[in-house]
């Protein structure tokens, strides 16, 4: 059994290191949502209402999580879109997209499927001051990345429906081809706990033949599964144009599949106790995919199972274990983890951590200042720490006392993004 004094002899030695998540969280995870089947604004206001903030709702307070949502600009008849709502709506859109709420481009949508057509939407985006930097591929699309598993075109110099160049000129710098696992916890050695569940054994069990597949796949050379292999959740790629964006992989650990149960009406039996205490045993992070739109309900959006299964991970959130945010920040923080440099030297008694930016391996250009927020360092005494960023000294370091791994800590501040009030 270690001692405090034991431990703070151990942190005394260690060296500064990147904590994986940022002081006090054991896990992280942003729930992706594709909009799909999204039936009006008035559901997909209200969704948004009841996950980000504690106003009364049609599901009872609000949960204050910190959640974002897609956009697509065409769908099917009678299903919410940009161009299918009112002005209202896109105005709606446009707001949240500037609070950070609404973060991924999900393709351009239903019937867009030439160049001009990309352009316009683009266009539209600009003109209002909207920036996007997470790209989607939604089912079907001939605009997608995706070449294997997405079909997509979208970055194909001769098709009709190139548009890469674009959509990169625009901002996007991630990009989901379709990529999904079961296993609960990415950025962590893949294990695959939690799939197999004795309850549901011939499915669960085909789900977890599945996954092993993958990574047998993936050891054996097939680039289709390779980002399986490293299970992380990020990864620094080319598309077909060679322009450079970095891929996610998202999860549904549901036992039936990742395509199991990747609704708003059944997020009640994927967002478990056993599931959200997993990912923080594991202390990893998840991209859940999703379709929060389908629901049954349009008066009350969220079934009781699904507004518990919130409730469970605001819990897990205001607890400090699992910090939730939106998939575009989880992906800049991500980012930030591997990009980031630092020395670190004694300085008057202090101890001095020089943070760099600009590294060789800035992937999709300079990182901004903004993803280093909650970026925490390990360090032997955190009350004796200068921390200066790209040479200049940062005034507002928090100092964290030990966490359980006994030692201390100094972080960056992470701060709630603000949900408008329309
Ligand atoms: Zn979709």
């Amino acid at each position: 059994m270690h001692t405090v004094a034991d431990r703070e002899s151990r942190c005394t030695s260690i060296d500064v290191q990147l904590r994986p998540f940022p002081y006090p969280y054991r896990a992280m995870l942003a729930i992706c949502s594709d909009l799909d089947d999204t039936p009006d604004r008035h559901v997909y206001w209200e969704i948004m209402r009841f996950l980000n903030t504690t106003d009364e709702t049609s599901m009872g307070p609000g949960v204050r999580l910190e959640v974002g949502n897609s956009i697509h600009f065409r769908a099917q008849p009678g299903i919410f879109s940009y161009y299918s709502t009112d002005d209202a709506g896109r105005e709606m859109v446009r707001t949240m997209i500037q609070s950070g709420h609404v973060d991924c481009l999900h393709s351009f949508g239903e019937c867009i499927y030439t160049r001009d057509e990309a352009r316009q939407a683009l266009d539209e985006l600009e003109r209002h001051d909207c920036h996007l930097e997470v790209w989607v591929d939604h089912g079907g699309t001939v605009t997608n990345f995706g070449p294997d598993i997405m079909q997509g075109h979208g970055d194909e110099v001769s098709h009709p429906a190139y548009h890469a160049d674009m959509t990169i000129n625009y901002g996007i710098k991630y990009v989901c081809r379709g990529r999904g696992t079961s296993i609960i916890g990415q950025d962590i050695a893949a294990k695959f706990g939690g799939i197999f569940t004795a309850k549901h054994p011939v499915a669960s069990g085909r789900t977890l033949i599945k996954e092993l597949a993958k990574q047998g796949l993936a050891r054996m050379g097939n680039p289709k599964y390779a980002m399986h292999k490293r299970n992380a959740t990020l990864r620094p790629i080319a598309l077909r144009d060679e322009r450079k964006v970095y891929e996610f992989m998202r999860c549904n650990p549901h036992w039936g599949g990742v395509d199991s149960c990747a609704t708003g009406r059944s997020i009640g039996d994927v967002l478990t106790g056993e599931m959200l205490a997993r990912l923080v045993e594991r202390g990893g992070t998840c991209v859940l995919y999703t379709h929060l739109g389908r629901i049954d309900d349009r008066t009350v959006p969220f079934n009781p199972k699904a507004a518990s299964a919130f409730r469970r991970l605001a819990e897990e959130s205001h607890d400090g274990r699992i910090l939730v945010t939106t998939t575009r920040r989880l992906l800049g923080y991500r980012r930030a983890l591997q990009e980031v440099a630092f020395t670190t030297r004694r300085e008057k008694g202090m101890l001095r951590i020089d943070l760099t930016t600009r590294t060789p391996i800035n992937w999709v250009g300079v990182l901004p200042t903004e993803d280093l927020a909650g970026l925490t360092f390990y360090v032997p005494d955190s009350e004796a720490v200068l921390l200066a960023i790209d040479g200049t000294p940062c005034t507002d370091l928090k100092r964290n006392p030990a966490d359980p791994t006994g030692c201390s800590s100094v972080s960056l501040p992470w701060s709630r993004l603000e949900f408008p009030r329309i």
